[in-house]
C-alpha cells in the first residue's frame, strides 16, 4: 500500500515566494528567503461551486485541512460556534448564503491552488460574474441524493457563459438513498454533460469507505482520525468486474471526444495510463468531458483525490486566454492577448475583482493577468490614471494574510491602504492605457429611501454606504435633495435588504427603509427642433448664449443611453463652450415633464448658435442648453420607459404549469423553455414592476423547490395603466408641494 502524493503535504506548506519580514505566523521560512518562481504548470485558480447544502462549505473546509492550512476541523454551522473558516461574515454564517467571495490559498503536493469563493445567489451577479472571471477552473458539487437541483443548473450556466472548465464532485455519497449512477445520469441528462466517472464507491450509504480508482486501477481508503491518511490498495475482487466496465465506459466517453483516444478504442487497444490522463485533462480543458468524482466530505472520505484531480485535469492559467482592451483615440477598441508569463518580461496587469474593508484597512484583491508586481512598486489605476504605492502584499488564507514581497501573472493576491473600485485595472507605467475587460456592471433597477433609525447614527451609516459602495459598484447610494432622503438603488429586493442587515450588524445601525421603487424613466416619442437663446443683460456683466439644434429619440435598444453630439460646422459656437451646453441639457433632463422621471433614450444634436464677443461664457451655455432641453421637452410627446427583466425559473416539471401562470399573471411573456425529464427552466421577459415579492410567490407555488434569477434585459414602454398612475401621483405631488418635487427612482 502506497500513499497517495496528496496526503504527504498535510501540514507542509511549500512557499514559493521571498516571504516578507512582517511574515504571518502560518509562514515556515526564514525571512527574507527566496524562492524559485512556482511555474504556471503547478498554479490553479479554482471556484467552487454547488446547489445550496450539497456541502461546498464543508468540501473547502476539508481541503483547508487536508493541506494543512487550518489544524483542526469544525462543522459548519458548528457548535463550538467558530463555524467554517471560509463564511467570515456573521450575516453569512446566518443566512446560510454566501454573499462575498473570499479567495484563499492552498499548497497540494506540487500544486498550488488559489480557492475563490464563487457566491450562488441571484441578487449577487456581479459577485458571481467577477470571481467567474478570476478562476480558471471549477469544482462542482453535487448531492448524491438530489442530484442535479435548480441551483446546479443555475452555476452550471454560468460557468458555460465563462467557458470555465468543471469536474463535478458527487458529495453525501454516505446519505440514505445516495446514488451516483443517478446522478451521473441527471449531469448527462439534465446538464447535457459528456461525462463519466473516474471512481467507483466502496461501500454504500453508512458503509460508504472509500472508492475505486479507474484510472489508476487500484483503491483508495481514507484512515486516520479524520481521513487525512491516504491509503491504496488492490481493487476488492468483487467490484473487478464492474471497475473494468466503467473504465470501458470512461474511455469510450473521451474517444468520442478525443481523435488520439478514439484510435485506441475503434482498434480495440488500451492507452495507457499516461495517455488516459493527458486525455482526460485535454478533454476537461476544452469543456467537452466533464470527470465525475464522488465522496463524502462530511465523512473524510474522498476529498484529497479532488485535489489530485484539479492539479491533473484542470488548466493552469498559462491554459487560458486572457484580453485587455486598448481604447484607441478613435473609439475603436483594441483586444491584446496578455502574456501569462511568470516573469518581468512583460508590464503588469491585474484586475482589482474584490474589496474587502478589513481589520486592517481596505484590502483590494487582485488577479495579476501580466508580468510581475513588487511590495513598494507604484502601479497606476487605469480608469483613474492615478498612481498608487503598494506598500503591503499579501496572500489570503480567509482571515490570515501572509505577506509576500512579489506576485506574479497567474497569481492571485490582496493589497492594502489602495483607492480603488471593484473591477478597476492596475498596471505598471508602461501599460497605463490598457484596461482588463471591464466587468460588465448592470444598472440598478430597484431602489428605496433608507434612513437611520436613530438620529445618533448617521455617521455611522455614513460610514456604512461608503464602504459598501466602494465594494458592489451595483449598489449605488444617491442623495434627494427634494425629499431630504437617502435613496439607495441596487439589483433586486434581497440586494437591498442584505445591506440594510449588514449596517445594523456590522455599523450597529438599525435603518429604516421605505418602499422599493422601480427606476422608470421618460423618454420623447419624435424629435423636437429647438432655437434658444439665453439673454441677460441687466447690470453688471452680461449673458448671451443661443444654441439652435434637435432633440430627438434614440432607437429603442439605446433606451438607457444620453448622447450631446456636435453638428455644428464654423465658429459661432467656440469649441470651449461645447462642454457647458452639455451640462446644461443633461440637468433639464434630471426631471421629466410628464412624470418627473429622469429622461433617457434621447440625443441632444447641436446644429449652430450664436455667442458675443463680451456676454458669452460658460455659465451663459450652460443656461442655454438647459432652456433649449427644456424648450423641446415641453413641446415633446413624451412617454414612460420602465426595466424588463430576463427572468429565468428553473423548478420541478410538476410545478411547470402554475409557474407559467404566475409569471403570465405578471405580465410576462414567456420566451423560452430548456430543461429535460424532470426539472425545467421557463425563461421570460417580466416588467420589473410586476416582480415584487416573487421569490415568496415563488417559494409557496413550489414547496420552496423553484429557483429564479433576474437581470436587466432591457428598457421599454410600460403599459398605459403604469403610466397613468405615475402621471397622477406626479401631478398629485406637485400640487400639493406646490413646486415640482422629483419623482425620480
Ligand atoms: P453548502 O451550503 O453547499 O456550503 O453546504 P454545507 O457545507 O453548509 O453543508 C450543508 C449540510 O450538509 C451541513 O449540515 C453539512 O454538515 C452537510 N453535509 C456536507 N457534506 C456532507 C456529506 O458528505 N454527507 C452528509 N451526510 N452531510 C453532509
Amino acid at each position: 500500500m502506497g500513499l497517495l502524493r496528496g496526503a504527504a503535504s498535510v501540514g507542509v506548506r511549500v512557499s514559493r515566494r521571498t516571504i516578507a519580514t512582517t511574515g504571518s505566523r502560518s509562514q515556515k521560512q526564514g525571512v527574507g528567503e527566496t524562492t524559485d518562481i512556482i511555474p504556471n504548470e503547478r498554479i490553479r485558480n479554482l471556484g467552487i461551486s454547488a446547489h445550496i447544502d450539497s456541502g461546498k462549505t464543508t468540501l473547502t473546509e476539508r481541503i483547508l485541512f487536508y493541506s494543512g492550512r487550518i489544524s483542526k476541523m469544525h462543522e459548519v454551522k458548528g457548535k463550538d460556534g467558530v463555524g467554517a473558516v471560509m463564511d467570515s461574515m456573521e450575516l453569512e454564517r446566518q443566512r446560510g448564503i454566501t454573499i462575498q467571495s473570499a479567495a484563499t490559498h492552498v499548497a497540494w503536493g506540487q500544486t498550488e491552488i488559489n480557492i475563490i469563493d464563487t457566491p450562488g445567489h441571484v441578487d449577487f451577479t456581479v459577485e458571481v460574474e467577477r470571481s467567474l472571471r478570476v478562476l480558471d477552473g471549477a469544482v462542482l458539487v453535487l448531492c448524491a441524493v438530489g442530484g442535479v437541483q435548480c441551483q446546479t443548473l443555475t452555476v452550471e450556466r454560468q460557468s458555460r457563459r465563462y467557458g470555465v472548465p468543471l469536474i463535478a464532485f458527487i458529495n453525501k455519497m454516505d446519505r440514505q438513498g445516495a446514488s451516483h449512477e443517478r446522478t451521473l445520469s441527471h449531469i448527462r441528462t439534465k446538464l447535457k454533460h459528456n461525462a463519466a466517472l473516474l471512481q467507483l464507491p466502496l461501500g454504500s450509504e453508512g458503509n460508504f469507505h472509500g472508492a475505486v480508482d479507474l484510472v489508476d486501477n487500484n483503491a483508495i481508503y481514507f484512515k486516520g482520525m479524520f481521513g487525512e491518511q491516504v491509503e491504496t490498495g488492490p481493487v476488492p475482487s468483487a467490484m473487478i468486474d464492474s471497475a473494468v466496465q466503467a473504465r470501458h465506459e470512461l474511455i469510450g466517453c473521451l474517444a468520442d471526444v478525443d481523435e488520439e483516444i478514439a484510435e485506441f478504442f475503434l482498434n480495440d487497444r488500451s492507452p495507457t495510463l499516461p495517455q488516459i490522463k493527458a486525455a482526460i485533462r485535454r478533454a476537461t480543458i476544452t469543456r467537452s468531458f466533464t470527470p465525475v468524482l464522488l465522496g463524502s466530505a462530511l465523512k473524510n472520505v474522498g476529498v484529497q483525490p479532488v485535489l489530485n484531480a484539479v492539479g491533473e485535469y484542470l488548466p493552469n492559467p498559462s491554459e487560458v486566454k486572457n484580453y485587455a482592451t486598448h481604447n484607441l483615440p478613435n473609439g475603436d477598441i483594441e483586444k491584446i492577448l496578455l502574456n501569462p508569463a511568470r516573469d518581468d518580461s512583460c508590464p503588469f496587469l491585474g484586475l482589482a475583482f474584490k474589496l474587502e474593508a478589513g481589520r486592517f484597512g481596505q484590502l483590494t484583491y487582485l488577479r495579476v493577468y501580466q508580468g510581475h508586481l513588487l511590495r513598494g512598486q507604484t502601479i497606476y489605476n487605469t480608469r483613474t490614471q492615478r498612481r498608487v504605492r503598494v506598500a503591503r502584499l499579501v496572500v489570503m488564507h480567509a482571515q490570515e494574510l501572509q505577506d509576500v514581497n512579489d506576485v506574479f501573472a497567474g497569481d492571485i493576491c490582496a493589497v492594502f491602504g489602495i483607492d480603488c473600485a471593484s473591477g478597476d485595472t492596475f498596471s505598471s507605467a508602461d501599460n497605463k492605457q490598457l484596461s482588463m475587460e471591464s466587468i460588465h456592471i448592470p444598472e440598478p433597477v430597484i431602489s428605496l429611501s433608507m434612513r437611520p433609525a436613530d438620529k445618533a447614527d448617521v455617521d455611522k451609516f455614513a460610514k456604512g454606504i461608503a464602504r459598501f459602495t466602494r465594494e458592489d459598484p451595483t449598489f449605488k447610494v444617491n442623495f434627494d435633495t427634494d425629499n431630504r432622503e437617502t435613496i439607495v438603488s441596487g439589483m433586486g429586493e434581497l440586494h437591498l435588504e442584505i445591506y440594510a442587515q449588514r449596517m445594523e450588524r456590522e455599523y450597529n445601525c438599525k435603518c429604516i427603509q421605505g418602499k422599493p421603487k422601480v427606476a422608470f424613466r421618460e423618454t420623447i416619442a419624435e424629435p423636437i427642433h429647438f432655437s434658444y437663446t439665453h439673454k441677460r443683460q441687466s447690470g453688471g456683466a452680461g449673458q448671451y448664449g443661443k444654441v439652435i439644434g434637435v432633440l430627438e429619440p434614440l432607437p429603442p435598444e439605446k433606451y438607457l443611453n444620453v448622447e450631446f453630439i456636435n453638428n455644428s460646422y464654423g465658429m459661432n459656437i467656440a469649441r470651449q463652450f461645447l462642454p457647458a451646453i452639455e451640462k446644461g441639457f443633461l440637468a433639464a433632463i434630471e426631471y421629466g415633464p410628464l412624470a418627473g422621471l429622469r429622461l433617457s433614450g434621447v440625443r441632444f444634436a447641436l446644429e449652430d448658435g450664436a455667442s458675443h464677443s463680451v456676454d458669452s461664457n460658460e455659465l451663459a451655455f450652460f443656461h442655454a442648453g438647459e432652456g433649449a432641453t427644456r424648450q423641446a421637452l415641453a413641446e415633446a410627446q413624451s412617454f414612460v420607459l420602465e426595466p424588463v427583466m430576463a427572468v429565468e425559473v428553473t423548478m420541478p416539471l410538476e410545478f411547470q404549469g402554475t409557474v407559467t401562470g404566475g409569471l403570465q399573471r405578471r405580465h410576462g411573456i414567456i420566451t423560452g423553455q430548456e430543461g429535460s425529464l424532470d426539472i425545467v427552466t421557463i425563461l421570460a421577459e417580466v416588467p420589473l414592476n410586476c416582480m415584487f415579492g416573487y421569490s415568496t410567490e415563488l417559494r409557496s407555488s413550489t414547496e420552496g423547490k423553484g429557483e429564479f434569477t433576474m437581470e436587466l434585459y432591457r428598457y421599454a414602454q410600460c403599459s398605459t395603466a403604469t403610466q397613468e398612475e405615475l402621471v397622477a401621483k406626479y401631478e398629485s405631488a406637485t400640487t400639493q408641494g406646490g413646486r415640482k418635487t422629483k419623482a425620480k427612482a
